[in-house]
């Protein structure tokens, strides 16, 4: 392969223009805003069957479904214009003035998610996830570019090597459609950081340190690079005698689900076992499309986990949660883990108190299938690595053995094993 095939794909710079930040925008939304008459049709979208395939026949009249479900023809007519946005939504005023400002976090969506952003309610779940908004100006205590010490624990460029066993092998800075909340804001989006030498850097790193057995290739999203590049890596990767195991971060399936096609499936399955962790945050994602991509990852013999960050308007209660998870389930998705949101710059108007998402585990534990119950987990700020946060179903010890509290806040106890009733 030529070493230009292997150039990743820049993405669109974030849109320039004047900061503005009007209080009144973060107190009322709604404040002196007229909606349009125009607008008012497409509030139906949501009752619609089929969203995709209306929004598509509205904005993309003269798009083949073809052409619709070419992950290239996806790419190439992302939404990454602020000044486009308003083709598709009508925006509140705190995601207007958000189209005017610089260093926001890229803006980028592609055509299939946006038909499953609501029109015109800024409350929409999906919507607050990729739509700009004038809060991520605010930075509010403790919020950092890196909070996870990455960049600390990184002895060459585009490896995080933090735990012992496995490392992070970060592949690309670019994704499809950008969320809001990412924690690798600080390099989402920008040009030229990874390609061919980096990669080569990384591979020859977990060459020569035996003890990594586990590497988590993800980035940006690495399912966004064509197959010959995904390849390259995987060859490289799966070369190296003492790595058991390759995992893959994405949000594809979510974004994009177009991207799984046969071919990349075929390809995948050369370098078992290889797991994917899949980025899914809302019942909302899980469409026809998605769930048909999660199939052929699934046919193609590749466990799949789905890591959800809790996110304070979208996912932050026990209901969505559950629809969320049997929905996962349905498309052979494991909810493998909740995160804590990470304290980025900017991320206040999206994270919870650490409280709701122990209410929310209390509220799937027991009241459905323990495989719909992900982990919750905090990844420690400042480099301590991920700790699980449990309720307090332990309630200590008593005459009767250990005493526990169960889902209905019910008292049991587990009685001990006498002391010396093994037999030697
Ligand atoms: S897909 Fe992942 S890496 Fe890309 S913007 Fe979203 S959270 Fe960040």
């Amino acid at each position: 392969m030529k070493q230009q095939d292997l150039v990743e794909i820049e993405p669109e710079p974030p849109s320039p223009g004047e900061a503005c930040l009007d209080e009144n925008f973060l107190k009322n939304e709604t404040n002196g805003f007229v909606i349009p008459d125009s607008f008012f049709r497409y509030a139906e979208k949501h009752y619609s069957p089929d969203p995709v395939s209306d929004f598509r026949q509205r904005h993309f009249p003269g798009v083949s479904l073809k052409s619709w479900n070419d992950w290239r023809w996806q790419l190439k007519n992302r939404i990454c214009r602020a000044r486009d946005l308003e083709k598709y939504i009508m925006l509140s005023p705190a995601e207007r003035a958000a189209t005017t400002l610089e260093n926001l976090l890229p803006l980028s969506i592609t055509p299939y998610y946006m038909s499953l952003v609501h029109e015109t309610d800024s409350e929409d779940p999906v919507r607050k996830c990729v739509i700009p908004n004038v809060r991520e100006l605010i930075k509010g205590p403790g919020e950092d570019d890196d909070p996870l010490h990455e960049d600390q624990d990184s002895p060459v460029p585009g490896i995080v090597h933090r735990y012992p066993d496995r490392v992070l092998f970060l592949s690309t800075g670019f994704c499809s459609t950008y969320c809001r909340y990412c924690t690798r804001s600080r390099i989402v989006g920008q040009r030229g950081v990874y390609g061919i030498e980096k990669w080569n850097q990384g591979i020859e790193y977990v060459q020569s340190n035996p003890q990594v057995r586990d590497v988590l290739i993800s980035g940006g999203d690495p399912l966004t690079m064509n197959d010959d590049q995904l390849e390259y890596l995987l060859k490289g990767l799966r070369q190296i005698r003492h790595v058991e195991i390759i995992r893959i971060g994405s949000k594809v399936p979510a974004v994009l689900p177009q991207r799984i096609t046969r071919k990349l499936c075929a390809m995948l399955k050369k370098y078992h076992p290889l797991y994917m962790s899949l980025h899914f945050t809302h019942p909302c994602e899980l469409t026809d499309e998605s769930m048909q991509a999660c199939s052929k990852l699934a046919r193609a013999g590749i466990p799949l986990g789905s890591q959800t960050v809790l996110l304070k308007g979208v996912n932050d209660n026990p209901e969505t949660m559950k629809k969320l998870n049997h929905k996962l389930l349905q498309a052979r998705v494991r909810p493998y883990y909740l995160y804590q949101c990470d304290p980025v710059p900017g991320s206040g108007h999206f994270r919870t108190t650490m409280e709701k998402g122990l209410e929310i585990i209390q509220g799937l534990r027991g009241h459905t299938s323990g495989y719909a119950v992900p982990q919750y987990v905090i990844d420690l700020p400042g480099g301590g690595g991920k700790i699980p946060v449990l309720p307090g179903y332990y309630q200590g010890r008593n005459e009767q053995g250990q005493v526990f509290k169960n889902f209905e806040n019910k008292i049991f106890a587990y009685p001990e094993p006498l002391a010396g009733n093994h037999l030697n």
